[in-house]
Formats: structure tokens, C-alpha cells, sequence
């Protein structure tokens, strides 16, 4: 049994070997103990943007060493904070003005949680409800975990989780199923804010969904006077095509959640976003109404610098031309396995592309998942399939070579999982 002294995150330590030392990263790849350069076909669980590694971010990072660490931002501000601040109002959907930091995806939607209910309460008139979409994943804090989908993952942890309310997912043709379910979930008064992946839900098994839904649910909630909180953790800087998904069905949302790419994926940062009318909530002589919420290291002064530098090379660099390629690349990619009958469900969008492997049900379904990363692993790859849901989601330096070796491993893998299962 490998009693490892580090516990890994997401791992049944009985079941693994050792972890390989990974001794440095380059680009699209990950450098092993052995020397072996492991594609990083899922940026290192959906963070790495541009690529390991970027010259302008870690240079960034380097220069703030010699001004900075951590200082306390109850207390004080300072510039890299201010300037990145000031970048994401700038490219957000419009309305969003206020910038609150933290160091998660998952605190950025506490946060959001948090805001939402504080909106409310100062104002008098409290909610107490919070409505999601079924398989949505929005983090593994209790908060976070209560909002997400349960199941396995969260069983231990049930007595603790607080109660919402749930829309079922909006499959092509079943739309209007959701939206009236969201209408009549909001005609009780009681639902503070709508968490919701805008797009695609990422860890729930990229799950891709009409843009149009998200214009109607945002109206919906208007109409109500309910909050739309947007988690863009996932699908921000540019994953689903766009800088935020929220673009694409045109929608500002009250409150945006962003973490993963923001520095690039080279250092934890977080930013929840809001409108003036959330900040202005919180605006009082009261003592009170104060929100209060705080982490230790909130706007890590070189974490900040690092995002910075991110938002210089979205300014600088064709970053969504190459995004456009990418999203080419998983279409050509993705034809070869159209009509293939291993598989189901072939979608993509942005620099997102999956696939589910139609493998026998039962026990061996939650057995196929790590066969194939095992295999993957094998043959120079990072990729983790969400249990029978094979997918990609590259950085965006990724070649047409090394992708097209992504996708010919996963012709090979599904035919031997396939093949031994019968
Ligand atoms: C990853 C993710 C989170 C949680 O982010 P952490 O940094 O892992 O806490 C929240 N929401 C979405 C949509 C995510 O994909």
C-alpha cells in the first residue's frame, strides 16, 4: 500500500503508484523525472492558458519579487492590484465595476454566495434560497459543494450541505423545460441568485449547452429581481471561443466569478466581479453592512502582477486568432470519429472538445475512465476523462501535430478498453 507522506488531491492513494516528479514545464508539455515531455492535453486541469510557462508572465513574476510579497489589503492597496482591477472591468461584459479578489475558483463563488445574500439582507428584504443547474460543478468548499452536483464525491459530506434548488439540464430540445422550471422557482420571491456554468459545465462532463438559454434564464431573473451569477472559472479567457462565455448570449451578468486562466495558470488568483448596485448594497455608515469577507493572501500583489502580464498579452498577442485555429483543429480532428459507434455525443466548442465512449453500464463504466488515462499516460499524454467522457482542452500553443497525436491516442485507447471489455 503506498502510504505517501503528501496527499494528493482527487486520489485513492491505494490504487495509484508513486507520482511521477514532473521537474519542469515548457509550453504545451510537462518534463518528467526521466526526461520524458508529457503532452499537457487538459493544461494541467484547465488553467494554463497560453502555455506553460510564458515568458511575459514569468518575467512579470520576477519583477514583482523585488518590490513585493504578501501585504495586508484590508489595509492598504497597491498597483498591481489597482491595474488589474482596472484591466477587468475593462474587458468584462459591460456593468460589471467593482472587483473583489480571493485566491479560488472555489472562493470566488463563495464569495459571489456571499455577495448575493448580502445584497439582500442589506437591503431589508432577505432570500434565502439559491437556484443551480444540475450537474453543475462550482467548487469543493461546503458552500461550493452544496451548490454543485451531488454524488460520490460529496456523499461523506451531505449532512453539511446547505439545501438549493435545481434545474435540469437544457438538452437540445428541452429548453423550455428549464426555463419554466427557473420561472416557477422564482415566483416564490425567496431566490436570492442563480449559480450558474455559463456554456458548458465543465467537471459535470463538458456539457454544452445554447447560448440562447443563458439570454433567457438572465431575463428570467431579472424579472425577478433574482441575481445571475455567472462562473466563469472554467469557460473564462477565452476556453468556449470568446474572453467570457456570457459574450456569446450577450448577458451581463450581476456578479462574474473568474480564477483558472487569470494569471495565465502560473499563480492562485481569484476575482468575483459585480455591479455597482451590489457594491452600493454594501455602501453604509453602518458598520454592519459591511462585507465581510477576507482571505490572507487576497490580491497577492505578485499573483496580481502575473495576471497583469496576462491581460497585456491578450492585448498584444493574436490570442483569439489562435484560439480560431485550435477550434479548427478539434473540428477537423472530431470528423474521423463521426459516425464512429464507440462514441456519442461529438461536441466542441472554443479550445473544448469531447467525447463520451459508449462503454457496457455497471461497475466497469467507473473503471474505464482511469484505464484510459492510464493508457493515455502511456503514450506521452495528459488527458483525464470524466469517467466515460473523453475530452480535450489544450493550451493554446498546442500544434496541429501534437493534437492530432492527441486524437489518434484516443482511437487507440478506446479500442483497447473497448475490446477488453467484451
Ligand atoms: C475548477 C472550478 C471551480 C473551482 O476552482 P478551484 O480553483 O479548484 O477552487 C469552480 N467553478 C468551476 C466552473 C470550475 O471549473
Amino acid at each position: 500500500m503506498n502510504r505517501s507522506a503528501i496527499w494528493h488531491p482527487f486520489t485513492q492513494h491505494a490504487l495509484e503508484s508513486p507520482m511521477k516528479r514532473i521537474v519542469s514545464t515548457d509550453g504545451a508539455y510537462l518534463i518528467d523525472e526521466d526526461g520524458y515531455r508529457i503532452l499537457d492535453a487538459i493544461s494541467s486541469w484547465w488553467v494554463i492558458t497560453h502555455g506553460h510557462r510564458h515568458p511575459a508572465i514569468m518575467e512579470a513574476i520576477r519583477a514583482a519579487t523585488e518590490a513585493y510579497d504578501q501585504i495586508i489589503f484590508a489595509e492598504f492597496s497597491h498597483e498591481p492590484a489597482e491595474r488589474l482591477a482596472e484591466g477587468l472591468v475593462e474587458i468584462a461584459p459591460a456593468g460589471l465595476k467593482h472587483v473583489f479578489y480571493s485566491d479560488s475558483g472555489s472562493t470566488s463563488v463563495e464569495v459571489a454566495l456571499k455577495m448575493a445574500l448580502g445584497y439582500f439582507h442589506n437591503r431589508g428584504e432577505p432570500r434565502d434560497r439559491v437556484v443551480v443547474m444540475e450537474h453543475g460543478y462550482h467548487g469543493d468548499t461546503i458552500g461550493t459543494m452544496s451548490t454543485g452536483e451531488r454524488g460520490v464525491f460529496n456523499a461523506a459530506y451531505e449532512p453539511l450541505l446547505f439545501g438549493v434548488d435545481r434545474l435540469p439540464f437544457p438538452g437540445a430540445g428541452d429548453e423550455q423545460r428549464t426555463l419554466d422550471m427557473f420561472e416557477s422557482f422564482c415566483r416564490s420571491g425567496r431566490v436570492a441568485a442563480l449559480v450558474i456554468e455559463p456554456l458548458v459545465l465543465g467537471a459535470g462532463g463538458m456539457k454544452i449547452y445554447d447560448a440562447g438559454v443563458l439570454a433567457r434564464l438572465k431575463e428570467i431573473a431579472q424579472r425577478h429581481g433574482c441575481l445571475f451569477i455567472a462562473d466563469e472559472v472554467m469557460t473564462g479567457w477565452g476556453r468556449t471561443g470568446t474572453m467570457f462565455a456570457c459574450e456569446q448570449a450577450n448577458v451581463t451578468p450581476d456578479i462574474l466569478c473568474t480564477s483558472k486562466g487569470l494569471t495565465g495558470g502560473a499563480l492562485p488568483l481569484a476575482a468575483t466581479l459585480c455591479t455597482s448596485d451590489i457594491f452600493d448594497a454594501h455602501l453604509s455608515t453602518d458598520r454592519r453592512k459591511t462585507f465581510f469577507h477576507s482571505s490572507s493572501y487576497t490580491a497577492n500583489p505578485i499573483a496580481c502582477a502575473a495576471a497583469v502580464a496576462n491581460l497585456k498579452i491578450w492585448r498584444s498577442e493574436p490570442v483569439l486568432e489562435r484560439i480560431g485555429n485550435l477550434e479548427t483543429l478539434h473540428r477537423q480532428n472530431l470528423e474521423r470519429f463521426q459516425g464512429d459507434e464507440r462514441f456519442s455525443n461529438i461536441r466542441q466548442t472554443g479550445t473544448i472538445a469531447a467525447l463520451d465512449l459508449i462503454v457496457p453500464s455497471g461497475g466497469y463504466l467507473a473503471e474505464a475512465g482511469p484505464r484510459m488515462r492510464k493508457l493515455f499516460r502511456e503514450r506521452g499524454l495528459l488527458i483525464r476523462p470524466l469517467g466515460n467522457v473523453v475530452y480535450l482542452m489544450p493550451p493554446y500553443c498546442v500544434n496541429a501535430d501534437e493534437l492530432g497525436h492527441a486524437y489518434d491516442a484516443i482511437d487507440e485507447v478506446a479500442s483497447i478498453v473497448l475490446g477488453s471489455a467484451r
